[in-house]
């Protein structure tokens, strides 16, 4: 687990051992001996795979490649988080996404442990032909740690339907006549996937930040207003006005967030900087997103970096540094990139007074504090871009069944289930007043924790 959630699981444990009403006494264990068991059993994995993937390139070289199956924790259910591609990918960095799944599902009433994978690539310096056997191997490798009742991969940054529906193939060969289309969620709909699945992440992470704003806030004022919230005058008065907004990263998640606000028009927010891996784009008017979104596609996933590309597609925009994007005078930022994007060195240019974190662990555990000292609401990671996760939660039911939901349906059941968790963690919030990140922290842990006493494991 890393420093910073390890921190946070802590502060949890000890605002959980300070409430009398929560866990009565073990036999002969005091109260301290219990948080302290929780505590061990929460800040490492149950379980760390590691292999090195035999492949030959097209080259015809033969080289080994680090990849990662870490399995943090089942209390709830089967293991279940995604498999990174990047070449960053290391086993402390996966152990704490590990640690974060089991966290976010816990949060959101998913019945699924947590754990994650990685394989240390650039996988834009693959063939296909080479990614093709990198997940078939991981899966070969992996294969009896893995399955619809044990741990179900998904994607993460740098894989997708593809790579799942690949890893999928080679479960189902390896395993012949056995359930397979719940061992892997995130596949194409051809494959069995989801409708929705895709899209799942980015419009959940916008739906908290509108939930809170728009239903949350507005319908609670006069309640909220009584805990003097240092928080609360800068939600009231994002209230009833068209927001800036930026959004860093335009893939999977940040494409369909930029998305989801060009469809939400009677809000009237603009968009003034998106950014990739390799520019920021601004408009201090608002960038057309459509028109960014078209280019995006024609150009495998890619933003505009040049004038002379921005005006064939009409785009009105300045081309910036892809950091720029975290410095811009806005509202509100979607963090939907990278982790550690905002850290000690650079959380002093940062201007937005809201911040959502649609990428797992966008934010240090240093700057996170600063931003706090300055009463910015940050909506955090296993709040905010639990969508993936949800639905990959109602691909594998629906993968169980072989009956498959609408589009619509999928979206119903998926705002429901993080409307349900928002209700119970803004409260919290506001009353108690700890970082958003602490009371979501909180709510999970207490979970694991009932669950963890009434199995046992706490003796
Ligand atoms: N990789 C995504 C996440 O970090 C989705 C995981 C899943 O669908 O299992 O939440």
């Amino acid at each position: 687990m890393g420093r910073q959630t390890g921190t946070i699981v802590q502060q949890a444990l000890d605002i959980l051992l300070a409430d009398p009403a929560i866990l009565p006494l073990l036999k002969g264990n005091s109260r301290e001996q219990i948080f302290q068991s929780i505590g061990a059993i929460l800040s490492t994995p149950n379980k760390t795979h590691k292999a090195y993937l035999r492949i030959t390139l097209d080259s015809g070289n033969v080289v080994r490649i680090p990849a990662y199956r870490i399995q943090h924790n089942d209390a709830i259910g089967p293991y279940k988080g995604g498999i990174r591609f990047h070449e960053s990918v290391n086993e402390d960095e996966v152990s704490n996404l590990a640690a974060l799944m089991t966290l976010k599902n816990a949060l959101h009433d998913v019945p699924f442990g947590g754990g994650k994978g990685g394989v240390g690539i650039n996988p834009r310096k693959y063939s296909e032909r080479e990614l093709y056997l990198i997940c078939k191997k991981y899966v070969q490798y992996f294969t009896d740690i893995l399955g619809p009742d044990k741990d179900i991969p998904a994607p993460d940054m740098g894989t997708g339907e593809r790579e799942m529906d690949w890893m999928t193939a080679e479960y189902k060969s390896i395993h012949p006549g056995r359930p397979y289309l719940g061992s892997f969620t995130g596949k194409s709909i051809v494959s069995g996937g989801s409708l929705g699945r895709r899209e799942a992440t980015g419009k959940g992470v916008y739906f908290s930040f509108k939930y809170m704003l728009d239903h949350y806030i507005r319908s609670n004022l006069s309640t909220l207003e009584t805990y003097n919230n240092p928080y609360l005058p800068i939600a009231k008065s994002y209230l009833n006005r068209p927001l800036t907004m930026a959004i860093q990263g335009f893939g999977n998640v940040g494409a369909v967030i930029a998305q989801e606000i060009f469809n939400d028009q009677s809000a009237q927010h603009s968009v003034v900087a998106v950014s990739d891996r390799n520019v920021t784009l601004f408009n201090e008017n608002g960038l057309p997103i459509d028109k960014l979104l078209q280019y995006s596609a024609d150009h495998s996933g890619e933003l505009p970096t040049t004038a002379e590309a921005c005006a064939e597609y009409h785009i009105d925009a300045h081309i910036q540094d892809r950091e720029a994007v975290l410095y811009q005078e806005v509202d509100v930022l979607f963090l939907a990139a990278l982790e550690e994007q905002i850290h000690e060195r650079n959380v002093d240019q940062v201007k937005a007074k809201w911040i959502v974190e649609g990428a797992n662990a966008p934010i240090t555990g240093e700057a996170d504090d600063v931003l706090a000292a300055k009463n910015v609401i940050v909506i955090p990671d296993i709040l905010a871009n639990a969508g993936g996760v949800i639905v990959s939660y109602f691909e594998w039911l629906q993968g169980k069944d072989t009956q498959f939901y609408s589009e619509e349906h999928v979206y119903e059941l998926l705002y429901a289930k993080m409307q349900k968790t928002l209700d119970q963690v803004f409260p919290l919030f506001f009353s108690q007043n700890h970082q958003l990140r602490q009371s979501c922290y909180n709510h999970a842990v207490m979970k694991l924790s009932l669950v963890l006493y009434r199995q046992g494991k706490l003796y």
